[in-house]
């Protein structure tokens, strides 16, 4: 099969190699369009390094091909997207119903080859048949839909209150549209007018944010004017999640959802005086955010496509990565 294997930082090379074949327990997947993720775009720039050459890519749609021993819930021909994190189910965290932080995570395209190919393999209880009324373009999104989702349901606010979303990237702009089409009033903060202007046609409050006191003091004014009391990082650097902390109204919380390694700062007089929770929101829980993700996807509550701004064929990759780092793209697919 071909397969796009990310060789070294920035580098992407086009191979023929052998097609996987599905062990017990799995099905193989013929792939027809994956999604770019931010994560994506951080390994190709090497801010990840990877300890040998890998093909990268888990926002896989697909169709099964081939099934593994003792496989009863699939069979070929089913349109399916796949779950790319796949929990051990035996360590601490796992046996405590965590497996969103599992320590022996395998994760499609990171551990082990992923979706820029013709072929996977995974076990089929991470693959999600996708019902006939969604779009492939709604498809291939379900996986960020997904992380937005759970981000949502992480934090304490519910529908009729306001939140604010800092950072309209993918994951950024599905809380916006989740949060709107349930009744939530969303601010968004964000530096790029086009994405600003995605989210105010939902129905958001955009405001620009700059790196300057006055902007940070506008946003500081917004937040309590309106009554925010979740603020969603998404953004994804030391900057926005430094923000978040300054910004955050009293009495709020932070949903830190951005996985910036460089250290952000706070201060620690404003939190705790100001009774700030902050509060971590990594992927997804098995199998409950997929089922509820697909759900809100067939009916119609939720649009993922509308974050799509560019296709691109498999040997286009490096193009695409390349775009993608630029930062201006909301969701780029490949399409295998
Ligand atoms: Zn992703
Ligand atoms: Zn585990």
């Amino acid at each position: 099969m071909t397969g796009a294997f990310l060789i070294k930082p920035n580098v992407i090379e086009i191979r023929e190699v052998n097609t996987p074949e599905p062990k017990s327990g799995e099905v193989r997947v013929r792939l027809n369009r994956v999604g770019i993720c931010g994560s994506d775009v951080h390994l190709f720039l090497g801010h990840r390094p990877l300890s040998q050459p890998i093909i990268i890519g888990h926002e896989g749609l697909g169709i099964v091909d081939k099934m593994g021993e003792s496989v009863t819930t699939l069979k070929a021909g089913d349109r399916v997207v796949i779950e790319p994190n796949i929990p051990c189910r035996q360590c601490v965290y796992c046996l405590s119903g965590r497996g969103n932080i599992c320590i022996n995570k395998r994760v499609i395209g990171l551990t082990e080859n992923g979706c820029f190919a013709e072929y996977v393999t995974l076990p089929s209880a991470f693959c999600w048949r996708v019902p006939d009324e969604i779009s492939d373009d709604d498809a291939v999104a379900v996986e960020p839909s997904a992380v937005a989702c759970h981000a949502l349901f992480t934090s304490t606010s519910k529908p009729g209150d306001t939140i604010a979303v800092i950072g309209l990237g993918a994951i950024g702009l599905l809380i916006t549209q989740l949060a709107l089409r349930l009744g939530y009033k969303v601010v968004a903060i964000e530096l790029n007018e086009n994405k600003l202007a995605l989210a105010a046609g939902w129905g958001a409050i955009s405001i620009k944010s700059v790196n300057s006191d006055p902007a940070k003091s506008a946003l500081i004014n917004a937040c309590s004017n309106y009554n925010v009391s979740s603020l969603f990082e998404c953004g994804g650097s030391e900057y926005t999640a430094s923000l978040a902390t300054t910004i955050a109204p009293r009495g709020s919380e932070i949903i830190l959802a951005g996985l910036s390694e460089k250290l952000a700062t706070f201060q620690p007089l404003k939190i705790v005086r100001e009774g700030i929770h902050i509060i971590p929101s990594i992927i997804y829980g098995h199998p409950g955010d997929f089922r509820r993700t697909i759900q809100l996807i067939q009916s119609k509550v939720i649009c993922p496509r509308k974050i799509i701004s560019g296709t691109f064929r498999l040997p286009q990759l490096q193009e695409a990565l390349e775009l993608a780092s630029r930062g201006n793209e909301t969701k780029l697919v490949v399409t295998i």
